[in-house]
C-alpha cells in the first residue's frame, strides 16, 4: 500500500556541516602521513612506532601508537579540526552512521516538493 515519507533526522545532525555528515556516514577518508626520520628514531628509542593519518575531508588527525615488537596498540587519539562541529553533545549517546546518512538525504531533498508524493515500500534502515 502506498505511503507518504517523512524523513525524521537526528536533531544532533542539524548543525553539522556537509563534510561532517559525510565522515559520520561513511567513515573518515584516511590518508597516510609518513613519520619524519627524527620522530621514527625518537619512538624506536622507547620501543614504539606510530601511524599518523589525516582525513582528506574533515582534516581530523588520527594517531595510533604501538609497542615493538608485539605491535600491540598502546595509544589511539583522534584530533578533530572542528571538535564542536563533529562531536555529539556529551551524554546523548553515540550516533549511528545511518543517522548521518539520513540527514544527508534530508538535505539533498530539502527543496523538493514532496507534498503530493506517495511511495510504496519503506526507506531502508
Ligand atoms: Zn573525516
Amino acid at each position: 500500500m502506498p505511503k507518504k515519507i517523512a524523513i525524521e533526522v537526528d536533531y544532533r545532525t542539524e548543525e553539522m556541516s556537509e563534510t561532517t555528515l559525510q565522515c559520520r556516514a561513511m567513515g573518515h577518508a584516511w590518508q597516510h602521513v609518513p613519520l619524519t626520520v627524527a620522530r621514527r628514531l625518537e619512538l624506536l628509542q622507547v620501543g614504539q612506532t606510530e601511524r599518523i593519518r589525516i582525513c582528506l575531508r574533515c582534516e581530523a588527525e588520527k594517531t595510533i601508537r604501538r609497542d615493538l615488537p608485539s605491535y600491540d596498540v598502546t595509544y589511539v587519539n583522534i584530533k578533530y579540526k572542528d571538535p564542536e562541529g563533529y562531536l555529539v553533545p556529551a551524554g546523548t549517546g553515540r550516533m549511528r552512521r545511518q543517522e548521518a546518512d539520513k540527514a544527508m538525504l534530508a538535505e539533498e531533498m530539502r527543496n523538493y516538493d514532496l507534498s503530493a508524493l506517495e511511495i510504496s515500500g519503506e526507506l531502508p534502515e
